[in-house]
């Protein structure tokens, strides 16, 4: 669908996501061993500014908290969840639950990106034993596909252009069982949460729509579905050009932009699919309400920052919008998430 030199910009696209986790982790923001591990060490650059890595921090803690509750949700409902990241990147969500109080709420953790980012992603499992030690026991890691599809017990890493057609791209993947299972490797029985992070942006709205579609049909009426986006918005303002001219200096265009301007068109991308809820927050308002006194407090004492308007000016571009699609008999679910 796009050229060649702008998909490999796109997948450029994470090596700063991950750069900009590792300074917010060097610097104490958040606390995440596996992400040095999937950033090699020439790419190592100078930690970022304080407003960066504020931001990294607040869209972290805001993600993680709706994460957690999701599987506090489904553990609740007496079953594991499952979790999609589309445009995973090198995403450590996966290891910070495998290490931590909610790993057994588990069922299923996928993540799709292109082939070039899931082999380089595999890679970097294959070559690290705290990673691998996640994975489970041994004789359920598979590594196929040239290298591009790592399977194991909870986690797959699987390769897809989202912009092309679900039917084609996704139910291959993930609508029948792995060799030896009864399954679907997505069980449209279990609580499931899709991950839009950071990448609804490089597609069309018609390709978004169409993978929403996709799974909203698979889940049908019985199942239950959310979803979350992190994304940026406004770009059409003063300060959204600015950003949008850093894009394009590096080389990427964005599809996405025309349907993503403002914030009620985020925090609405899941209506009409039948979801019961759509929430959203900027993170401005994340950092001002929702992060606790004491966690303020400790921030502000990491870095100095001097420019507090700048800091919200920034923050207010980005936001987190999340709904949850619910069968007839599970609508009170919805205070829930
Ligand atoms: N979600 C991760 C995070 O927030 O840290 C990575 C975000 S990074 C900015 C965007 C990711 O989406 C890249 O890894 C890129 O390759 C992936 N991506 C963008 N368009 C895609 C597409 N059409 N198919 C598969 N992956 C895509």
């Amino acid at each position: 669908p796009a050229n060649k030199g702008d998909d490999a910009a796109i997948r450029a696209t994470d090596s700063d996501a991950a750069l900009a986790r590792l300074s917010a982790v060097s610097k104490n923001y958040l606390s995440d061993p596996y992400i040095r591990h999937f950033v090699s060490r020439p790419q190592i650059q100078q930690p970022r500014p304080p407003l960066i890595n504020i931001g990294t921090y607040v869209r972290s803690e805001g993600i993680d908290t709706l994460v957690d509750r999701w599987l506090d949700l489904a553990q609740e409902e007496g079953m594991q969840a499952q979790i999609v990241s589309l445009g995973a990147g090198s995403d450590t969500r996966f290891w910070r639950i495998a290490a931590g109080p909610r790993r057994d709420a588990l069922r299923t953790y996928v993540e799709l990106d292109f082939p070039e980012n899931t082999m380089k992603k595999a890679m970097a499992i294959r070559k690290n034993k705290d990673l691998g030690a996640a994975l489970g026991p041994v004789d359920k890691v598979s590594l196929t596909s040239g290298g591009t599809t790592l399977h194991s017990s909870v986690y797959h890493l699987l390769p897809a252009d989202l912009r092309l057609h679900p039917a084609e791209v996704l139910t291959p993947l993930l609508s029948s069982p792995l060799p030896g299972a009864s399954e679907p490797l997505l069980s449209p029985a279990h609580p499931t949460l899709l991950l839009f992070e950071c990448v609804l942006v490089y597609m069309t709205s018609a390709a978004s729509s169409a993978l929403i579609q996709w799974f909203t049909d698979y889940f049908a009426e019985r199942g239950v579905l959310g979803g979350l986006i992190y994304e940026m918005y406004g770009l059409e303002d003063q300060f959204g050009r600015v950003m949008k001219e850093n894009l394009k200096a590096r080389g990427i265009s964005l599809p996405g932009v025309a349907p993503f301007t403002t914030f009620a068109s985020v925090q609405s991308r899941f209506a009409g699919y039948g979801f019961t809820t759509s929430h959203a927050v900027t993170l401005r308002d994340l950092r001002r309400s929702y992060v606790t006194p004491a966690e303020q407090e400790r921030i502000s004492q990491l870095e100095m920052l001097d420019e507090i308007e700048e800091l919200e000016l920034v923050l207010e571009h980005y936001m987190i919008a999340w709904g949850i699609k619910l069968p007839q008999d599970k609508q009170t679910l919805k205070a829930k998430w």
